[in-house]
């Protein structure tokens, strides 16, 4: 199956709930999660009531997009962490935290994690001074992100750069505002992790 093309919002209502997939716009009373409260589809689908299996899979499938993983990809997170010692759920999270285009994101450097694969797959990165153009890049700690030097003359990157830190950094990450870079101070602890995923469901629905 292909990525997901489609409106982004419209993935939102599906969930029920935000998503933050299109950035500043997410934090306005323009969010349509805000503005209408159903789902999208006709009144039948409405109406019904998630069986085990639909709840189990809808909470894969917010994973996948709040992410922008795709399913084949998604699985092969979830069959490492079945694979890794620890506890599974918790390993999944953090994998799909250590992306590099997640890290872009979380650094501020991009406005949503679908821009931040975007300027990633452009070649705008470089971690640990190697350019680095794969969004799915898992990063380890010590690892430093910064931009690429040719970037760095660009109007893209000073628009990208303006006024950050515009959001909170996690404890995990650290920002150097005078290099624009970032470091992965360590990997995400479990309280690090984000809590508006229910990875026990994930992990059920792979478990069937
Ligand atoms: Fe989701 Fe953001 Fe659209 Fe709101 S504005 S529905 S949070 S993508």
């Amino acid at each position: 199956m292909g990525r997901y093309t489609g409106p982004s919002c419209r993935l939102c209502r599906r969930a029920g709930e935000k998503l933050f997939l299109k950035g500043d716009r997410c934090f306005t009373p323009r969010c349509a999660v805000e503005r209408r409260h159903s789902p999208p589809g006709d009144q039948m689908n409405r109406r019904r009531r998630p069986s085990d299996y639909g709840v189990h899979l809808r909470e894969k499938q917010k994973a996948r997009q709040i992410y922008g993983v795709m399913e084949g990809q998604f699985r092969r997170y979830m069959t490492e962490a079945f694979n890794s010692p620890g506890i599974t759920g918790v390993n999944l999270l953090r994998t799909l935290e250590r992306r590099l285009d997640n890290i872009v994101y979380l650094l501020g450097f991009a406005d949503s994690r679908k821009q931040a694969r975007q300027m990633v797959m452009h070649g705008h990165f470089m971690v640990r001074g190697v350019k680095t153009d794969i969004p799915s890049f898992l990063v380890r700690a010590g690892d430093v992100i910064s931009w690429k030097e040719s970037t760095k003359n660009s109007d893209f990157f000073k628009e990208r750069t303006d006024g950050i830190p515009k959001r909170p950094i996690p404890s995990w990450l650290s920002l150097d505002i005078n290099e624009m870079s970032g470091e992965v101070v360590a990997l995400p602890a479990d309280e690090d992790l984000t809590q508006a995923i229910n990875s026990r469901l994930i992990v059920e629905f792979y478990s069937r």
